[in-house]
């Protein structure tokens, strides 16, 4: 934490600011080992050049602050209470207020910027979504062992998702016995809605389980993943029930060809953007170029989607501990929908994939 903490404070004084008050879960989480869903109360970390850190919490929750590893000031307020003022009151025990302050313009909502303006009406804001990212890109040995497990409960429940399909089975139902067993081996929390869905409906991105029952001929696609101990994971796979058509074998085998290229191509030094065009070249050379309709994947550690892009203009080149999603897909509105979705871990000899269920064609019978 305090690691993490200093390098903060280098890139301030490196930006020149005075401080930075940061509010998103994730980076409140990152910054203090505090994960907390504070709903609408605020929640904050406020860290300036001088290693004087506070942390700004419901005062319900600050025995869980401390349980958490959190060892400096807080600032603890009930509900009745005006924090800004609470906040400006702490401020004011030291030599001189922040001049020049870091918020993060991605998340801080315009209510508490101008709280902010309101009690510190000469101080400059200016935006450290920038800074948070560069710092949370890289994962440590111990960020990439918790992604490593997250990771394997995402196998976990897929392996269950697939052994659940009967025919006449809902969607929903098989959301609900993968979420189940999950509980059962102590997941708290998935990391986004779960999704089964099946026939053509597999042809939407971003389709909706239902009470849609599985029927012979269907694709059915399982899109889950889970938060271990505050980090995220993220699997698609794909299978067919009972039997596939020709056109959805080929859509099937350019996807997984495709995917399997982008990670075999991960390298240190290499852009984002040409991993997403290898596959996306791939997958317009079997003819299928318009019914890719998405980027490649996305950054993960403890937001599901983070930094970076995944996408075809991005320039910026692999490192050492980047940890993403390579996830192409191919829908077609009336054959249906394929994507094969895996966590990437970047190392010195290249990809490593965290997540490790099979990816061959399945027909499940
Ligand atoms: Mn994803
Ligand atoms: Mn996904």
């Amino acid at each position: 934490m305090e690691n993490r903490m200093n390098r903060l404070i280098e890139q301030l004084k490196k930006n020149d600011l005075d401080s930075a008050f940061i509010t998103s879960i994730a980076n409140v989480f990152y910054l203090s080992n505090f994960y907390t869903d504070p709903h609408e109360r605020l929640v904050a970390v406020y860290i300036d050049q001088t290693n004087n850190p506070v942390l700004i919490v419901p005062a319900m929750e600050m025995n869980d602050a401390k349980n958490a590893g959190w060892s400096f000031d807080m600032i603890g307020y009930h509900d009745h209470e005006n924090v800004w003022e609470l906040f400006f009151n702490h401020l004011k025990t030291f030599d001189k207020l922040p001049e020049v302050i870091g918020i993060e313009y991605d998340h801080l909502i315009v209510d508490r910027h101008q709280a902010l303006k309101n009690i510190l009406p000469h101080a400059q804001f200016k935006n450290t979504t920038n800074i948070l990212n560069d710092l949370r890109v890289i994962k440590s040995k111990q960020e990439y062992t918790l992604l490593k497990q997250a990771a394997a409960l995402a196998d976990f429940g897929v392996k269950t998702g697939i052994e659940a399909i009967r025919e006449g089975i809902s969607e929903l139902e098989i959301v609900a016995k993968i979420e189940y067993e999950l509980k059962k081996q102590g997941v708290q929390q998935m990391s986004f809605a779960t999704t089964v869905i099946s026939g053509t409906k597999t042809a939407s991105p971003h389709g909706v389980p239902s009470q849609t029952t599985i029927e012979k001929g269907d694709l059915v696609l399982f899109d889950l993943g889970v938060v271990f101990e505050g980090y995220c994971s993220d699997i698609t796979r794909t299978v067919a029930f009972h039997s596939i058509t020709d056109e959805q074998r080929k859509i099937y085998e350019t996807v997984l060809e495709a995917e399997e290229k982008a990670i075999a191509a991960v390298e240190i030094g290499r852009s984002v953007g040409e991993l997403d065009k290898i596959a996306r070249d791939h997958i317009a050379a079997a003819g299928y170029g318009e019914y890719f309709t998405h980027r490649l994947g996305h950054g993960i550690g403890i937001d599901v989607h983070e930094f970076p892009s995944m996408h075809g203009e991005n320039t910026l080149p692999l490192a050492e501990g980047m940890a993403f999603t390579i996830e192409p897909g191919i829908y077609v509105p009336e054959a249906g929908g394929v994507r094969i979705e895996d966590m990437v871990f970047v190392t010195k000899k290249g990809g490593e994939s965290l997540t490790e269920y099979p990816k061959d064609l399945q027909i499940i019978k």
